[in-house]
């Protein structure tokens, strides 16, 4: 196990369109093993969901807890070659952080039904329906492999925040939401 190094907001990998990765890639011993990285760094530094240019690895994989409650205990979710399709065209806005904008928070707005098809780390076809925070994660993760980060996707930067003042001034107002949550 490793726990791998996470890119912060500046370095040019955050902004590249990372590769697909062919299904015979996922046969690989080094593959596999990156995938073990990946989890054990989302988990070492406590995120929800965590995107392979995180990690200076420019490849079209993420791995999430869509069940943020179930964290720690059940096993996160393995997407590769996601394509995501929006259900409807409602949106909601609701509160992000990302491990690679350490500190900061800021409400983004998400489409809120979606249906995602990917491969699992094992290259087996996957079709998930997602809604409300577990869509916001698949979206959030989706993005960092188009090189696109959440503070692209706020409508305006009024509600950017450092966590400090998020907790003192905006965490208590929201209590539905998942205060601490990073991707
Ligand atoms: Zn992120």
């Amino acid at each position: 196990m490793s726990i791998l190094k996470v890119a912060r907001m500046g370095h040019p990998v955050l902004r590249q369109k990372a590769r697909r990765v062919e299904k015979h890639e996922l046969k690989l011993a080094p593959m596999q093993q990156f995938i073990d990285d990946l989890i054990d760094t989302m988990r070492e530094y406590a995120g929800v969901g965590l995107a392979a240019p995180q990690v200076h690895h420019s490849v079209r994989i993420f791995v999430a807890y869509l069940d943020p409650d179930g964290r720690g205990d059940s096993e996160p979710l393995v997407l590769v070659n996601p394509e995501i399709e929006f259900v409807g065209d409602e949106m909601v806005e609701g509160w992000e952080g990302c491990l690679s904008i350490p500190d900061i928070r800021g409400r983004v707005p998400r489409a809120a039904n979606i249906k995602v098809t990917a491969m699992d780390r094992y290259g087996k076809r996957m079709e998930i329906a997602a809604k409300e925070f577990p869509a916001r994660v698949i979206q959030h993760e989706a993005d960092h492999l188009e090189g696109v980060i959440f503070i692209d996707r706020m409508r305006s930067f009024e509600t950017l925040s450092f966590m400090d003042e998020f907790s003192r001034h905006h965490a208590r107002n929201d209590e539905d939401e998942d205060d601490d949550d990073q991707e």
